[in-house]
């Protein structure tokens, strides 16, 4: 169908003016654009979401969040994912032994695929444990991206190759407690600089 890599945000897309949403007012400054905004967010990851329960819904299914930048889109793909089954299949695991793994369904949920070597490393590592199945969800994904290969199952959307922010994707730590997936400013890259 091609539309497995999510909705394409084109290299010359300048995002949002800030004046048109509400963020903390302590980053006014430091970020240039409201990227993609926290509803357009929210409506993606609720077709994720069915997409994922029409895959595997049906199994029993383990989900693995890669922290800390994965903590919002995970949690609210997982309210979605809730909110369309039954929730006594649903299983979400911290740092335990992974080898409850072993035999299960199990879902890697990612904020950002950039090289993909973090995907890469962890797909090696949860499949030494011989799962059923691994899929993996990726919120963003960068267009460079890829240079080791492999693409996520699931894609939320496709981006230019631009530091972004937000909804948990952080720099050197802040930024965290913004929604919107917004792009840090000239001014923002400095002064959280460390
Ligand atoms: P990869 O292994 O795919 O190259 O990198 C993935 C990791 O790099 C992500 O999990 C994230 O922590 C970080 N990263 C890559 N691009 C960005 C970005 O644009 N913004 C933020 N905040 N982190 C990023």
């Amino acid at each position: 169908t091609g539309l497995e890599g999510g909705i394409v945000i084109k290299d010359d897309w300048p995002g949002y003016s800030l004046e048109l949403f509400t963020y903390p007012e302590h980053y006014r400054e430091d970020i240039e654009s409201v990227y993609i905004p926290h509803g357009v967010i929210m409506d993606r990851t609720e077709r994720l979401a069915r997409h994922i329960m029409d895959d595997i819904g049906d199994h029993d299914m383990v989900v693995l969040c890669v922290l800390k930048g994965g903590y919002k889109f995970c949690s609210d793909l997982v309210e979605f994912i809730k909110n369309d089954q039954s929730t006594e299949d649903l299983h979400i695991i911290g740092s335990q032994d992974l080898s409850v793994l072993r035999g299960k369904n199990v879902l890697i949920v990612e904020a950002i695929v950039d090289t993909g070597k973090t995907m890469k490393a962890l797909l090696k590592h949860v499949e030494a444990f011989e799962p059923k199945m691994v899929k993996v969800a990726g919120l963003l994904v960068k267009r460079v991206s890829n240079v080791v290969g492999s693409l996520p199952d699931y894609v939320g959307f496709e981006i230019p190759n631009r530091f972004v922010v937000g909804y948990a994707l952080d720099y050197n730590e802040y930024f965290r407690d913004l929604n919107h997936i917004c792009v840090i400013s000239e001014i923002g890259k400095v002064k959280y600089k460390i």
